[in-house]
């Protein structure tokens, strides 16, 4: 097996990785803050770790991973209030659309989609060990805090200058940027506009609520254990998100939080992040509006490297339609056919090689890609010369399997039009069947279901032929 290796934010380096039970890696990827359903900047990340998360097993590791959902942060009360609603009736739809969207892009499902709101006896629990360990404490606004100059190290995920650390000074809201390093809350004390949305939950320091970064902390821990292996989000989470949680997990346990920490770069368009706050966002809806299929937008995400800023436009997404369209062409043929060569037994090892060492070296996915189009690319060459190794062609179908199963970018259709067929041949068979045993009626039945299908037949002394006539 080749060397897996992966860029670790916390050291900055590329690293050997490996579960360290050696078996079954413990992922933890922040998930959405569910009051808007997610646009594609959000999805470039979630794609991202779907495809760590493949890559994995396909180098053979299980996966365990947890993907929470934010159903309570200043946000969507924001929301709540404005809508005279509780917060469940902004995020239970919400969490709905985030799954069927989820779904239409082929993101693999997590293990576990914890809601924050499941979890605040945990959350109530973390707060306690961090003031009996005297780095959490209660100021006059009712609200805990965590005493950042009480943990000898913080701010190492984004290396924040020691300098730049005010002690004693706060920070309530969620969200907050590098100058304001300051003590950031665990637990908010209620607030009318809390009362309203429900928002709040006994705790004995008085009705409150946890705060963002809390919440990760206690439901990462709580169902991965105090060390999980690798923990991922978007780059703009490293800070203050990331090194806060790093800070309240490792002052209450005194053990390494995360072994690896690996972070996605943006989506930008027009050259700005895609952010609810620019306005220049797009989401699942518009894409299936313009048809482009969860294919192409895989292509597209997975032509960058997750480390680098990729811009959305219309004339990528083209480029992607088209480079899908020839990825599914070449697996109906593949299916299609009856035999390779030798050599098409050689190209599909190269892929085999190429692309398992590609996606070891820190996830590079374009050039896995790049492999897989040009292994496309001498196939078709072959199979075109007509030969008769059944062997090879099965070694061409496994590598292809085995590549796209970490890409999945056969468009709809073909996948589509496969399940089709295979139906197809299945009422053939019981007609032919049906026709043996003389049962004609049987036998039309089964011609006019197929005919209902927009499925012509027609048959010949070499068999039943069928065509899809609409
Ligand atoms: P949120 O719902 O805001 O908590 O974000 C969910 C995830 O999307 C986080 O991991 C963010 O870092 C990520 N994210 C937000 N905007 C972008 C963007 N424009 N490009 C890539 N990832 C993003
Ligand atoms: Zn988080």
């Amino acid at each position: 097996m080749p060397d897996f290796q992966l860029y670790n934010s916390l050291t900055r380096e590329i690293e050997p990785f490996a579960p360290a039970d050696g078996h079954t890696v413990r992922f933890y990827a922040c998930g959405p803050t569910v009051y808007n359903p997610a646009h594609l900047g959000n999805f470039r990340t979630f794609l991202f770790e779907d495809l760590l998360r493949r890559v994995l097993r396909m180098r053979g590791w299980s996966v365990e991973q947890v993907m929470n959902l934010t159903d309570v942060d200043d946000k969507i009360i924001k929301r709540a209030t404005e809508q005279h609603k509780t917060i469940r009736q902004v995020t239970d739809p919400v969490i709905v659309t985030f799954h069927a969207d989820r779904e239409y892009l082929r993101i693999q499902r997590a293990e576990h989609y914890p809601r924050a709101t499941d979890f605040i006896p945990q959350m109530i629990d973390l707060v306690s060990r961090l003031e009996a360990k005297g780095v959490a404490y209660k100021a006059e606004d009712g609200s805990v805090y965590f005493a950042i100059d009480k943990f000898p190290g913080y701010g190492k995920l984004s290396q924040l200058d020691t300098r730049e650390i005010r002690a004693g000074a706060r920070v309530a809201q969620d969200d907050y940027a590098k100058e304001n390093a300051q003590d950031f809350a665990l637990w908010k004390a209620a607030k009318p506009e809390d009362e309203a949305s429900e928002a709040v939950w006994d705790s004995p320091w008085g009705r409150g609520r946890p705060g963002w970064h809390l919440e990760c902390s206690a439901m990462a821990m709580s169902i991965l254990g105090e060390t999980i292996d690798l923990h991922a989000g978007g780059i703009d989470l490293v800070f203050p998100h990331h090194d806060d949680e790093i800070a309240q997990s490792e002052a209450a346990t005194g053990k390494p939080f995360a072994r690896f920490w690996c972070h996605g770069e943006f989506l930008l368009t027009d050259g700005a992040k895609m952010a609810k706050r620019v306005g220049n966002v797009s989401n699942v809806s518009d894409l299936r509006a313009n048809g482009v299929s969860a294919a192409a937008l895989r292509h597209f995400m997975f032509s960058t490297h997750y480390r680098k800023q990729l811009n959305l436009s219309g004339e990528a997404l083209e480029g992607s339609i088209e480079a899908v369209r020839r990825v599914g062409d070449f697996a109906e043929r593949l299916e299609r056919e009856r035999g390779g060569t030798s050599a098409l037994a050689e190209a599909a090892e190269t892929l085999l090689v190429e692309s398992t060492t590609a996606f070891g070296d820190d996830l590079n996915a374009p050039r896995a890609m790049g492999a897989m189009f040009e292994f496309i690319t001498a196939a078709n060459r072959e199979l075109d010369k007509r030969g008769t190794d059944a062997e090879a062609l099965a070694r061409a179908r496994e590598a292809f399997r085995q590549v796209n199963a970490v890409f999945d970018v056969i468009p709809e259709r073909v996948v589509e039009d496969a399940a089709l067929s295979r139906w197809v041949e299945s009422q053939l068979a019981a007609r032919t069947a049906a026709r043996q045993r003389r049962d004609f009626a049987e036998a039309d039945a089964v011609r006019k279901a197929l005919e209902e299908k927009g499925i012509a037949i027609e048959d010949s002394p070499s068999g039943t032929r069928w065509k899809k006539v609409r």
